[in-house]
């Protein structure tokens, strides 16, 4: 199987550097599938899921919005935070689960940032589970 170069970068640097077959994730216009030799691309990601797929292995991302470029042998991630299925701090993510729920029960909040919170920590639960 043909492979891509696969860069995952954030602004306190880089989070995952690998060669993939093919790269899955949702981008705000809908869900993205990316083989080798794709034409280039530059959308904007949702919080969610990058998966790399390489032989019978699937590395599992949670990143929180971004962007997604790619070029036809490498595919670059630029995300405000990035972190790979196995360095999830599952503890941290519930607690933030939590504190989100929290606000958003109480009136006065600001909802938006509690939502966006809350999105942020279902997104590396559900991750974390594809260590
Ligand atoms: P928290 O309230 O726990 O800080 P958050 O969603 O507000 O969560 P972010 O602002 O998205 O956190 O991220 C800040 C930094 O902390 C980033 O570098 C991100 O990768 C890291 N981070 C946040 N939550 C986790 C987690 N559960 N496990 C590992 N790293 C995390």
């Amino acid at each position: 199987m043909k492979t891509m170069k696969v860069t995952v970068v954030t602004p306190d640097g880089p989070v995952h550097e690998s060669e993939a077959e093919m790269v899955s994730t949702r981008a705000t216009s809908g869900e993205l599938g990316i083989l080798p030799g794709h034409i280039p691309l530059v959308a904007p990601l949702e919080i969610g899921a990058v998966r790399l797929k390489n032989g019978n292995k699937t590395q599992w991302i949670a990143v929180s919005g971004g962007f997604l470029e790619v070029r036809p042998d490498r595919v670059t991630i630029l995300a405000q935070a990035a972190e790979r299925a196995e360095d999830i701090d599952i503890e941290r993510a519930q607690a933030a689960k939590e504190r989100a729920e929290r606000r958003l029960r109480q009136e006065n909040m600001d909802n938006k940032r509690a939502e966006l919170a809350l999105k942020r920590a279902v997104n590396r639960i559900n991750i974390y589970k594809h260590k």
